[in-house]
């Protein structure tokens, strides 16, 4: 039986892209080849790696505004290096927002190349809220923030109004909902939450930003050279392009972000609105803040933690587990998920407060 898989990620991806990557794997496009064993420079991978790249900035509204996306390897984390060797000039100075251990990670890298100021930080609750009311620097060479803080269950709902170059790690909810991507110099994420299998990462840039720092990078670090080589100046994580290319195209079927945004919506009240309403759960994020990715949550009285683990197996339900700086549960429920595997958990919810009335 196939679960309902609520994990963090690598996570849940729509069934159609189980299906088609499965027929790709053993024949892919008819060539009698694998998509396993294809060139990267074979004509319908080339086409593969246009098409999604061409996708990304239509799905995002930045189509013909300046914008490249590229598919690299090294996952988000690189682009903590990345970020950084391209846009934090000498002498100059970036800021920072840490709202949980995703950006502390990116904050840590930045500090190795230079002045690195971190303008807010939730830390002083185990980030279960997103700072408001920070200034950023108007010298800063860019503003980093991740907008959706996949560990805590925060999500930021307002990005800031600012001449300073935004940079978002959009990792854990990129494309679940509408944001006006113009805002951003670089957006980037791993695609493993919301677009494909671990092994490639999304980076959305706008072109004119590059080139100013006056620090020599080493090729494979420099956004430059990956988009003078149409995202390939090394070989690329075929596969998970291509898993990640039929993801945003189902994406695209289904109405794009505004329409998954709406289904996300329904998923999130869903599942909040349990939390809330029963007694024996309690919701770990401030509720203005709470995420419609990652929705963290604690039982109430610890007691009960076996009787509940015991229900929500034996419903077929799988990657429950918080992460472990937070504990209690964490229900990811990314663009892919079905609202009815949403209504199985707060089923199963509702089943033990049967269980245990008096
Ligand atoms: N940023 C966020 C918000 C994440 O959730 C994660 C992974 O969970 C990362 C960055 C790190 O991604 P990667 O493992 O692709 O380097």
């Amino acid at each position: 039986m196939k679960k309902h898989n609520f994990s963090a990620g690598p996570s849940i991806l729509p069934q159609e892209v189980f299906e088609k990557s499965a027929q790709a794997i053993l024949d892919f496009n008819g060539s009698g080849l694998s998509i396993l064993e294809i060139s990267h420079r074979s004509k319908d991978f080339v086409a593969v790696m246009e098409d999604a790249r061409a996708l990304v900035l239509e799905l995002m509204g930045l189509t013909g505004k300046g914008y490249q996306a590229l598919f690299l390897s090294g996952g988000a984390s690189l682009e903590f290096i990345r970020v950084p060797y391209n846009l934090l000039t000498e002498g100059g100075k970036a800021a920072y927002l840490d709202t949980g251990t995703w950006a502390s990670a990116a904050i840590k890298e930045a500090k190795k190349f230079g002045s690195t100021e971190v303008v807010a930080s939730s830390k002083d609750q185990n980030y279960n809220y997103i700072p408001k009311g920070y200034t950023i620097p108007a010298d800063a060479d860019y503003f980093h923030c991740t907008s959706n803080n996949t560990i805590f269950g925060t999500q930021m709902n307002e990005f800031p109004e600012t001449d300073v170059p935004l940079v978002c790690d959009m990792s854990s909810d990129i494309f679940s909902r509408e944001i006006d991507f113009s805002k951003f110099g670089i957006i980037y994420a791993g695609a493993q939450k919301n677009m494909g299998p671990a092994g490639t990462a999304l980076i959305v840039i706008k072109e004119e930003l590059l080139g100013k720092t006056g620090r020599s990078i080493p090729s494979l670090l420099d956004y430059k050279q990956h988009i003078d080589k149409e995202s390939m100046y090394n070989t690329p994580a075929v596969f998970p392009v291509y898993a990640s290319y039929l993801t945003l195209k189902w994406l695209k079927e289904q109405g794009g972000v505004t329409a998954i945004e709406a289904k996300n919506n329904a998923k999130a009240a869903l599942l909040y609105g349990e939390i809330d309403r029963n007694p024996l759960f309690k919701g770990t994020a401030q509720t203005e803040d709470r995420s419609k990715m990652n929705v963290c949550f604690l039982l109430e009285n610890e007691a009960h933690t076996e009787q509940f683990d015991k229900l929500w197996k034996a419903a077929g339900i799988s990657g429950l587990a918080g992460h472990r700086s937070v504990g209690g549960y964490r229900a990811s429920i990314y663009n892919a998920m079905p609202i009815e595997s949403v209504q199985v958990l707060v089923d199963v919810m509702k089943e033990l407060e049967r269980t245990v009335a008096p």
